[in-house]
């Protein structure tokens, strides 16, 4: 069976770094453990790294990580209509740009004796979720007049559907908009979240961060990088995930098939490359279990495709074995699938031990 080796060491670290970093400039971190399936014990292991809330775009990961016994403010990233009674049931907070949506939040918050808490978002250029700028004010007023909901904060979300980068003007729009609306409305909007693992440039080049004062990050505390280049984050490490794999076959082989070549396995027409006899080896590993194009070999293995159950790997200075492991780094695709697929061993390694536990052990 593939395995996944989880360091929760590692996303620790990673989280209490990002937490220190971005601190410097009072800002607070959401760690958003949606590419992880709300993973309770890597939750766990970012809230000892010293992130204030959990985010996550999925109801049932939430729930997952509330019954495993993880403690925090839990944040929920993508909010539909149709779950709203349970939203206001499981969550402290949840992203919306939908009064309809609102109105029924407000609905079973009263229902349940609670007030639900809201972040408004604002779409600024990337044309996934947001309320448009124009329609702010009248949204904001909206807002208002649902008496079971709280205005927690604003917020925006770049670099994901359209690639918009965020960078000063951005942000400085965004901080523009917190102005105004505090101003027009006389309240104070709290959490003012500027975006997620895009937005390390910015904060790195920007003179001053305005109202920004959260950042809702996955990739960077997982991954150890930013997304607008997926350049490493100093001081960040980058392998806190490790696939590894069973060889099943290992031989030397053509590198051109023989025969017609017709539609591969997935309804493409495959092309190869000649490179005369090589040692090839199968993978027990395939597109059920992850997207094999997000794997890196840290052996300099060249994967030379895969099919659902099979990965095909060779390698020029190692000779591979049957029952050989091979181990792989993932992107975020592949750590999104890998940790989704029931097919993967998830397999936690320790977190720091505190002194205590650790004399004890
Ligand atoms: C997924 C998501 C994030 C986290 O993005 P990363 O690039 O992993 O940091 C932040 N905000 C929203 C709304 C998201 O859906």
């Amino acid at each position: 069976m593939p395995r996944i080796e989880i360091s929760l060491a590692k996303i620790q670290d990673n989280a209490r770094i990002l937490s220190e970093l971005y601190g410097q400039q009072g800002i607070s971190l959401m760690g958003v453990t949606k590419a992880v399936l709300g993973e309770p014990a890597i939750a766990a292991a970012m809230i000892r790294g010293g992130v204030e809330f959990i985010a996550d775009s999925r109801l049932e990961n939430i729930q997952r990580m509330k019954a495993a016994g993880v403690i925090a403010q839990f944040v929920l990233l993508r909010t539909a209509l149709s779950q709203a009674e349970a939203i206001v049931e499981v969550v402290d907070i949840s992203l919306n740009s939908e009064i309809e949506t609102l109105r029924s939040l407000s609905y079973y918050a009263k229902a349940h004796n609670k007030r639900h808490q809201i972040i408004v978002m604002v779409e600024m250029g990337d044309l996934r979720e947001g309320v448009l700028p124009a329609d702010l004010s009248s949204f904001i007023h909206q807002t208002l007049s649902l008496p079971h909901l709280k205005i927690a904060g604003i917020g925006c979300n770049l670099a994901c559907y359209g690639g918009v980068r965020p960078d000063d003007r951005n942000m400085r729009a965004l901080s523009e908009q917190v102005d105004r609306l505090e101003k027009e409305f006389q309240i104070n909007l709290g959490v003012i979240s500027g975006g997620n693992s895009a937005n390390y440039e910015w904060y790195k080049t920007a003179q001053a961060v305005g109202r920004i004062n959260n950042l809702r990050l996955g990739e960077s505390i997982l991954l150890g990088c930013e997304t607008v280049g997926r350049k490493i984050i100093p001081g960040l490490h980058t392998r806190a995930f490790q696939l590894f794999a069973e060889v099943i076959e290992a031989k030397i082989k053509p590198s051109l098939p023989s025969g017609d070549i017709c539609q591969d396995a997935f309804g493409h027409i495959p092309v190869f490359q000649d490179r005369g006899l090589h040692q090839r080896a199968i993978l027990a590993l395939g597109r059920q279990d992850v997207s094999v194009s997000g794997l890196k070999s840290n052996n300099s293995l060249e994967i030379l495709g895969s099919s659902s159950d099979h990965t095909i790997v060779t390698s020029k200075h190692r000779n591979l074995r049957v029952g050989d492991e091979i181990n792989f780094s993932l992107d975020y695709g592949s750590l999104l699938t890998a940790m989704t697929s029931p097919f993967i061993e998830k397999v936690m390694q320790p977190g720091l031990l505190n002194f205590h536990s650790d004399m004890a052990a």
